[in-house]
């Protein structure tokens, strides 16, 4: 198959601000590199893939960002800048796909949902977020009225937020596991990681390491940087230990000396990224049943579910963290969330969306 994979126009690949659609994006690469397929990637200017899917083309665009959808009202129109990024990596997307078997868009975005309607190629589209706007959800359910196969998403509780979608397809995600080391230091600090924005939750993280008297080692794009200076002033100083954007190379060094991972959204997370490479370090996960966390998680197995919200029960779980077997947590990845069960799953989604069109 001959794969054209359109990138999200948040952010360059390597930036962060594409949040887990980066990493995904590579790791789908891979896996679908060690199949056999061939891949040519659309993303933003200055855009790197990781070194092992050297095999792929990346094709660069420039162009204007789009905002990010969880980050405006939820009834906000569809705003697409003169100079779109996104219209210039569909318009090198669909040249391309010319000679390509499909299109897989991976952009939580209007435009190239529509598109589908109105190109006689097969899109399909991996949904990467919950219902964050009424128009861009409004739009998934009238194109599936027409094509019911053109859409995945990562974890059931994900697709719960289109209730139209009656049998969705949960592709769930992949890791390059050997990208992970693992590590059994159990005495390590509490960790956090991710983009840090009010959907993420910090603030409950800090409380909680603050009421141990602990500090909390923090990883991820400060996104938002008054909310992040909100929080640091919330909490005594020094609690918080800004460990800033890093490559997964150094998250995952630093990452698996950790004791546990706190988990905090306050969003139906699609599926938590974050989540999966603690757990293929050999670092437990504490995590609110909430979203994708709720479906990679097993509690009293890998780490525990607790509660959305509830800061008090995450401090009781994490006086308790030792009772979790680090080595379970690395084999749970091991067995449900490689590159190549990931690319798989997607390569089969892929034939069905493609044998419609046929
Ligand atoms: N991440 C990273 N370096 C850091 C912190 C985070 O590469 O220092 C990456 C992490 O590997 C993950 C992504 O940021 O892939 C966050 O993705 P997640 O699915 O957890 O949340 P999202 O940002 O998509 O909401």
């Amino acid at each position: 198959m001959r794969i054209v994979l359109i990138s999200t126009p948040i952010g360059f690949l390597g930036s962060g601000r594409g949040g887990g659609v980066e990493l995904t994006l590579n790791s789908l690469v891979s896996g679908l590199l060690s199949l056999g397929h061939s891949v040519d990637v659309i993303a933003p200017k200055n855009s790197k893939l990781c070194r092992s899917n050297e095999k792929a083309k990346l094709h660069c665009v420039e162009g204007e960002a789009q905002i990010s959808w969880q980050h405006q009202n939820y009834n906000a129109h569809v705003s697409i800048p003169d100079n779109s990024l996104l219209a210039g990596m569909l318009e090198n997307g669909l040249e391309i796909a010319k000679k390509a078997d499909v299109l897989l868009n991976m952009s939580y975005d209007w435009l190239p949902i529509w598109m589908t309607l109105n190109v006689e190629r097969p899109i399909a589209h991996i949904i990467s977020m919950g219902s964050e706007s009424s128009v861009i959800s409004n739009l998934i359910s009238r194109v599936y009225a027409k094509h019911p196969l053109n859409f995945a998403f990562h974890s059931k509780t994900q697709a719960n937020d289109y209730p139209f979608i009656k049998k969705p397809t949960i592709i769930g995600n992949g890791f390059e596991i050997d990208n992970y080391n693992f590590q059994d230091s159990v005495n390590g600090a509490l960790a956090w990681v991710g983009r840090v924005a009010p959907e993420k939750g910090l603030e409950d993280a800090v409380y909680v390491a603050n009421e141990l008297g602990e500090k909390l080692r923090v990883w991820g794009v400060k996104e938002d940087e008054a909310y992040a200076s909100k929080i640091e002033q919330s909490f005594p100083q020094g609690t918080i230990d800004w460990m800033g954007f890093v490559s997964t190379n150094e998250l995952q060094k630093e990452l698996g000396k950790c004791r546990v991972l706190l988990n905090t959204p306050k969003w139906n997370e699609a599926y938590g990224n974050v989540v999966v490479e603690a757990l293929a370090c050999g670092v437990p996960v504490i995590a609110y049943k909430r979203g994708g966390p709720s479906e990679i998680i097993q509690h009293g197995q890998t780490g525990y579910l607790v509660v959305p919200d509830d800061k008090k029960s995450m401090i009781s779980y994490v006086e308790i963290i030792e009772k979790i077997k680090r080595k379970k947590c690395r084999e749970w990845v091991e067995k449900n969330a490689s590159t190549d069960i990931f690319a798989k799953k997607v390569v089969n989604w892929l034939n069905k969306v493609m044998n419609e069109y046929k």
